[in-house]
């Protein structure tokens, strides 16, 4: 949100706010782009666009006034956040009262976004505004509702009460019911331009944030967490020629999810090398040459196998050695050698 020293959240984020500010028509937008560009962030700045209490056709929050501060508090009488339990603390958003909390359990926190919490929200939406500018619904991420929560929700979007609004922030769009995207307005969030995300990252203290943004695919929130996981632009560079040697324990604390996205982006770099075109994802010199396109092929193919189950509470050093091994006999297959075993990683 827009802080009270009226800057944006992420510096980014003016155009598209400005943009989808200016061209909203209907009640409900949905903001979609690459994950780690601030889907979340532009969700919550046009919410407190909505409620912001200075003034008419702003192309932004204003940040100091009443409605502004209670958004900033988060505490704002209008505004509904509603993600998934298991992101409410990394957010800091989401209210613990939707009715779906059990305190005594030890369940791990849902990543769903539950239809109890759905219905709370539909009832927050039809219930009078406190401060009469509106009732804003914030959802994130959208594909995180299940088909109930989502047709839930449908009904409100279709026929929605008086002055409620929706904003769903979504990283993946095919993932949400056709008839959820057809009640919305679209909102594309792009990649920021590179310069301005290196030096949002450098001021977050990343050292080589050229190399961490690459690393993220162009997606500087994300290039920030894994930083945040230990990942930095030196275990990053040493990364493909140490996975082509089999070596493992430089990689055994990483978690599952982020190890296998770092071997798919070796194995996207391999494969651009071996076909000629630059690499994406790691500086050229980092990358072992002499991969060939099969093996490169058989591997993908085995990692895409291995990210199914990337949730599964699997030994990890163990994981990771086998993974590590499977890389590495790819990576330094010659020409003619059979590819790797695919459940060579299970
Ligand atoms: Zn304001």
């Amino acid at each position: 949100m827009v802080g009270a020293d009226g800057q944006l959240p992420l510096p980014w984020l003016g155009k598209p706010l400005q943009d989808a500010l200016r061209t909203q028509r209907g009640h409900a937008l949905l903001v979609y782009g690459a994950q780690g560009t601030g889907q979340f962030e532009l969700s919550l700045c046009l919410a407190q666009a909505w409620l912001c209490e200075a003034g008419e056709g702003a192309q932004k929050p204003c940040g100091t006034c009443a409605s502004c501060h209670l958004v900033q508090a988060r505490s704002h009488p209008d505004l509904l956040v509603l993600v998934p339990e298991a992101l409410r603390e990394s957010l800091g958003w989401g209210s613990a009262d939707d009715g779906d909390e059990d305190k005594s359990s030890k369940a791990k926190p849902s990543k769903e976004i539950k239809v109890e919490a759905v219905r709370t929200a539909v009832g927050f939406a039809q219930s009078t505004s406190a401060r009469g500018k509106a009732k804003v619904v914030v959802v994130h991420p959208a594909e995180r509702m299940n088909a109930i929560s989502a047709n839930t929700l449908l009904k409100t979007l279709e026929e929605p009460p008086g002055i409620a609004r929706f904003v769903l922030s979504c990283g993946a769009p095919d993932a949400l019911l056709p008839t959820i995207r057809s009640r919305c307005q679209a909102v594309a969030l792009g990649l920021p331009a590179a310069d301005v995300a290196s030096a949002w990252l450098a001021q977050h203290k990343v050292a080589q944030p050229d190399v961490m943004l690459a690393a993220a695919g162009g997606q500087p929130l994300e290039a920030l967490a894994w930083v945040q996981e230990g990942i930095d632009a030196v275990s990053w560079t040493r990364f493909p020629k140490q996975v082509a040697g089999g070596e493992a324990a430089p990689v055994a604390g990483w978690p599952l999810p982020v190890l296998i996205e770092a071997l798919q982006k070796l194995c996207h770099d391999a494969m651009c090398l071996a076909s000629g075109a630059p690499p994406r994802y790691f500086p050229p010199a980092a990358l072992p040459t002499g991969a060939a396109l099969p093996a490169l092929a058989a591997w993908s193919k085995a990692l895409r196998d291995a990210q199914r189950h990337a949730d599964h509470p699997w030994n990890m050093p163990v994981m990771a050695e086998s993974l590590v091994l499977q890389a590495a006999q790819a990576l330094k297959s010659p020409l003619a050698t059979k590819p790797p075993s695919v459940h060579s990683a299970r």
